[in-house]
């Protein structure tokens, strides 16, 4: 009843304010990272007004053709709220929370999210996941075809699996993982939306003179040695694990604010350019940095040879790699890996991350993509290789 009324309500309020956004995005596929204390406002419990507004700044941004991905927390918060219970720090217990908290955080956002007509994917993903090349081939198909099909991820970390043991057997935090997702569908732009305003020059909880860092350029020792006393005592996701992920999102070419969640309208101001909170712009190009990173972090492990009818397509048009214009495969390699596309003389085409095994090719070379199912007795798709997950050379 009561998400049914806030339902109505924004779908009222997103009537009456149509148009209204004109300045032009600068930023178009986004992903948004909302942390418990933006949340709850700062409570015990979900803060519906707040979720509201979000999703009303996400309705608006789509309206104006931007991709959006949120990552969420909140599951912990939620589900010891529900629970009516008090904190306590050991794993399993807190696992437990975010298993009961997930559903009502997603009950949540849903009610919001279809006030506006738009289609939200619950999206659990841990890291180690992504760290194995299938599992981040599948999660970036995954997003990638939500966000083409124009329905909105909402990420959350796989938090009853996810137990991150290297770092002292806390759950892994939002922040970085964030950040992968980022890398993972090349976003532009990503928003840390926390209850602090961005970096300052001290930690602003206990001293209140110090100043916000607008731009940060290098992400140095002493850039840490301000995150690290910012961490204290707040959060899974203190200040520390927010410059790690805006160095691993900077690195991957995305841009990155750590802002406040708490601004008016602060993701639709970011997303049209507004500088909110720190800045940590791109390090790399971003293109540049896929290339590299499907260059040199990882090794070619077979050839793919394609006809000259394949060759000119995808050198001219970047088009995907389809079996029907495949001639033979060289070299044996798995689902997920990375291969080379030569053409006749062995000339390197591209590189990229391939859809189907050396074995399944060879089985499905040359033959029309509507027939793979009948082939192989299964199909990942008609691209052998997808332009998506491919670098021209
Ligand atoms: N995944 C946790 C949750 O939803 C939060 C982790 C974090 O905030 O970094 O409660």
């Amino acid at each position: 009843m009561f998400l049914a009324a806030i339902a109505g309500t924004i779908r009222d309020e997103a009537m009456s304010s149509k148009n209204e956004d004109q300045t032009p995005l600068k930023y178009k596929r986004i992903v948004a990272k909302i942390g418990t204390n933006v949340l709850t406002a700062g409570s015990d419990r979900l803060n519906m007004d707040l979720m509201a507004d979000l999703a009303a700044q996400v309705a608006a941004l789509r309206k104006q053709g931007a991709e959006l991905i949120v990552v969420t927390s909140g599951a912990i918060a939620t589900g010891r709220h529900r629970l009516g219970m008090k904190e306590r720090k050991d794993i399993p217990f807190r696992q437990v929370l975010a298993a009961v908290g997930q559903s009502d955080l997603m009950q949540a956002y849903q009610g919001i999210f279809a006030g506006h007509d738009i289609t939200i994917a619950q999206t659990l993903l841990t890291r180690r996941d992504l760290a194995d090349r299938v599992g981040y081939l599948n999660a970036r198909n995954t997003l990638l075809a939500m966000l083409e099909l124009g329905v909105v991820p909402i990420v959350n970390e796989n938090d009853v699996v996810a137990v991150d043991e290297i770092e002292g057997a806390k759950i892994g935090d939002n922040d970085n993982l964030s950040a992968f997702v980022a890398n993972l569908v090349d976003a532009d732009l990503l928003a840390i939306l926390t209850d602090t305003g961005g970096l300052f020059s001290a930690d602003p909880h206990v001293h209140p003179a110090a100043e916000l860092i607008p731009r940060v350029d290098t992400i140095d020792e002493q850039v840490e040695a301000l995150a690290g006393e910012a961490k204290v005592g707040h959060g899974v996701g203190g200040m520390a694990t927010k410059i790690q992920a805006a160095r691993l999102a900077t690195g991957g070419g995305t841009d990155v604010f750590i802002a406040s969640g708490r601004e008016a309208d602060a993701l639709k101001r970011l997303a049209h350019g507004e500088g909110l909170g720190t800045h940590f712009p791109a390090g790399v190009d971003r293109m540049e940095s896929r290339k590299r990173w499907m260059l040199a972090a990882l090794s070619v492990k077979g050839d793919i040879v394609v006809d000259d009818g394949a060759a000119r397509v995808l050198r001219e048009k970047e088009a995907s790699l389809l079996p029907a214009g495949i001639q033979k495969v060289e070299g044996e390699f798995a689902r997920g890996e990375t291969v080379a596309i030569v053409d006749g003389d062995g000339n390197r085409i591209a590189c990229g991350i391939t859809n189907y095994s050396s074995e399944e090719i060879q089985r499905i070379r040359g033959i029309h993509s509507d027939k793979i199912e009948d082939v192989l007795g299964h199909h990942y798709g008609s691209e052998v290789l997808h332009r998506n997950n491919m670098v021209l050379l």
